[in-house]
C-alpha cells in the first residue's frame, strides 16, 4: 500500500476507535472466551481494528452497540436479503415458538414447502438441511450414489460452503487443494476435477471419462468476485453434461438475487438438482435441495439398495419444525415477484450510480450486477473465470473502502465488494452509500501509485480461454446480469 493510503487507511482505524467504544470493550470481554475473540474466527475478516458489535438489526439496518445506524448492504453476506428481521417470518417464528421448535417429524408446513419449492424451480423432489454447506454435501452424497459414479467437476476459484470435495483450484495449470484449508488431511484432486469457468473445451475433456457423477456450479460465480456466464455458454454446458451423463447441480444460494426462481428460472436452465440455503428461511438457519424426476428415482432406489444405517446424509435438526414455518412464510411472502420487483428497480439504480462515481473519479474499475447483488471489480472489464477475477483483489484496499465505508455509516460485504439490495433498502440508503463511497474514492484517484496495478492487472484477452466467443468488453453481457 502506498504511504499515502497507509495514512489514509491509520486515519480510518482512528476514527473507528474514537466511534467505538462499546464495541472495544465488548471485544475485550469477549477475547476472553471466544476464539480470536469473535464467534465465527472469519468474523475478524472484517477490516476493522475490533468486531463491531450489534445491538439491533432491523429492515436494512443495523444499529450498533454504540448506537449508529448503518445502512446495511452486507446483509448477512445474503442470509438477510429479505431484510432482517422480515415481518413474515418473524409472525411465522412467533406462532411457531408456541407450538414446537423440533421434533424428528414432519409438519403440514413440509408438504406445503415442498409444493411451493417444485412450483418454483420445477424440480419435483426435495429434502432439508441446516445449511447450504449441508445441502451441497449432501447433494454431492446421493448423486454419488445415485450414479454410481466417484468424480465431481468444479469451477476454478468457487465456493460451496465448506464442502471438502470443491476446495480444488487451478494452481499453474494443475490441480491443487486449496492452500488456506486447514485440518484437511485427504488427497481431495483424487476425486474433484477443476476447471475454469466458461471454457467448455475443458469441461468436456473434465466429462469425456465418463466417470463424473455431477458438475456443482453456481450458474454465476459470486465467490471470487462476480463471473457472469457468457453468452451460449449454460445451453453448451448443460448439453455436454447431459451427453456425459453427469447431474448438473446449480447452487442458488447467492444467484437467488437474480428472482424468485433463482437464476435458473429467470434464464430457463434445467438442472437435474438445485440447492439454496442462507434467505430461504429469510434468516433462520436452512436450506433445501431438490432433484429431478430422474435423478430422485435413481437416489431412491440407491438407498433401498444400501444396507441398513447411516446414510452420511442429514442432521438432526434438519426439516425441523421452526425452519419449515419460517420457509413457508419466506416463499409465500418474500420470495415473490411482487418483493423482487422494486429490489431489482433499486439494484439497478444502485449500479448505475457506482458506475457513475467510478468513472467520476477516473478509476479503471468495473462494475457487475446479477439481480439485486451488484459489484465493482478492480479491473476494467468483468472477469470471465476466477483466476481472471482474483489477479484483481486488493485486500488492503478493500479494508480500506470497507472501513472508510463502515466509519460513514454504510455497511458492506468484507470480502470482495459486494452489496445487496433488500426490500426494505431505500432510495435514502443508496444515496448514502454513494455520497460515502464518492468521498472515500476521492482518495484514490488522488493516488496514480494505487491506480497503476490496477490497470496492469487487467486481462484484456485471453486465447486459453476457448469455446466461447469473444465478447466486445464494453458490451454488458448477454447472458446473466443485468437482470434488474
Ligand atoms: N453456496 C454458496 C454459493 C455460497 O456462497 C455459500 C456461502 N457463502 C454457501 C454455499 C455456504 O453457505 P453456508 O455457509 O450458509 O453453509
Amino acid at each position: 500500500m502506498s504511504t499515502a493510503l497507509a495514512s489514509l487507511a491509520a486515519a480510518e482505524r482512528a476514527t473507528f476507535l474514537a466511534r467505538n467504544p462499546r464495541s472495544r470493550a465488548l471485544s475485550e470481554r469477549a477475547a476472553q472466551h471466544l476464539l480470536f475473540g469473535v464467534p465465527l474466527h472469519w468474523m475478524t475478516d472484517w477490516g476493522t481494528p475490533f468486531a463491531l458489535h450489534v445491538a439491533q438489526a432491523r429492515g436494512a439496518r443495523l444499529t450498533d452497540v454504540d448506537g449508529h445506524e448503518l445502512s446495511d448492504f452486507c446483509l448477512g453476506d445474503t442470509g438477510a436479503m429479505f431484510g432482517h428481521a422480515p415481518a413474515p417470518v418473524a409472525r411465522a417464528l412467533v406462532r411457531q415458538a408456541g407450538e414446537g421448535y423440533t421434533a424428528m417429524l414432519a409438519s403440514e408446513d413440509a408438504a406445503v414447502v415442498g409444493e411451493r419449492l417444485a412450483e418454483r424451480f420445477g424440480l419435483p423432489h426435495w429434502q432439508f438441511a441446516m445449511s447450504a454447506t449441508d445441502a451441497n454435501r449432501f447433494v454431492l452424497r446421493w448423486l454419488r450414489a445415485a450414479s454410481g459414479r466417484t468424480k465431481l467437476v468444479v469451477f476454478d476459484g468457487c465456493y460451496h460452503g465448506t464442502v471438502d470435495d470443491v476446495f480444488v483450484d487451478l494452481v499453474d495449470g494443475r490441480p491443487a487443494v486449496r492452500a488456506s484449508l486447514l485440518g484437511q488431511v485427504h488427497d481431495l484432486t483424487a476425486h474433484t476435477r477443476v476447471v475454469p469457468f466458461n471454457d467448455l473445451a475443458a469441461l468436456e475433456a473434465a466429462l469425456a471419462p465418463g466417470d463424473v457423477a455431477c458438475v456443482l456450479a453456481e450458474p454465476a460465480m459470486t465467490n471470487i468476485g462476480m463471473v457472469l456466464p457468457a453468452p451460449g455458454f449454460w445451453a453448451a454446458a448443460q448439453a455436454l453434461i447431459r451427453q456425459h451423463g453427469a447431474a448438473l447441480v446449480l447452487d442458488e444460494t447467492h444467484t437467488i438475487s437474480c428472482g424468485p426462481g433463482g437464476y435458473t428460472r429467470a434464464h430457463g436452465l434445467q438442472p437435474d438438482a438445485l440447492v439454496l440455503g442462507k434467505p430461504v428461511g429469510g434468516g433462520v438457519p436452512c436450506a433445501v435441495y431438490g432433484f429431478s424426476a430422474e435423478w430422485a428415482e435413481r437416489a431412491m432406489r440407491a438407498k433401498r439398495a444400501a444396507p441398513p444405517g447411516h446414510s452420511g446424509i442429514g442432521t438432526t435438526l434438519s426439516g425441523n419444525l421452526l425452519a419449515m414455518a419460517a420457509m413457508r412464510a419466506t416463499l409465500d411472502e418474500l420470495m415473490t415477484e411482487a418483493v423482487y420487483a422494486p429490489m431489482l428497480a433499486r439494484a439497478g439504480r444502485l449500479a448505475d450510480g457506482l458506475r457513475a462515481v467510478i468513472a467520476r473519479h477516473g478509476l479503471p474499475w468495473c462494475v457487475t450486477q446479477l439481480g439485486v447483488r451488484a459489484e465493482f471489480q478492480f479491473r476494467t472489464t468483468p472477469p470471465r473465470n476466477g483466476a481472471e477475477a482474483a489477479v484483481a483483489f486488493d485486500d488492503a484496499l478493500e479494508h480500506l473502502i470497507h472501513l472508510a465505508l463502515l466509519n460513514r455509516g454504510v455497511l458492506i460485504t468484507p470480502f470482495h465488494n459486494m452489496l445487496l439490495v433488500c426490500p426494505a433498502t431505500t432510495d435514502e440508503d443508496v444515496q448514502r452509500l454513494l455520497g460515502a463511497l464518492d468521498e472515500v474514492l476521492a482518495w484514490c484517484s488522488t493516488d496514480p501509485a494505487r491506480l497503476a496495478p490496477s490497470l496492469d492487472r487487467t486481462v484484456v484477452s485471453d486465447p486459453s480461454i476457448s469455446g466461447i466467443p469473444s465478447r466486445n468488453v464494453n458490451e454488458p453481457p448477454k447472458e446473466g446480469g443485468q437482470i434488474g
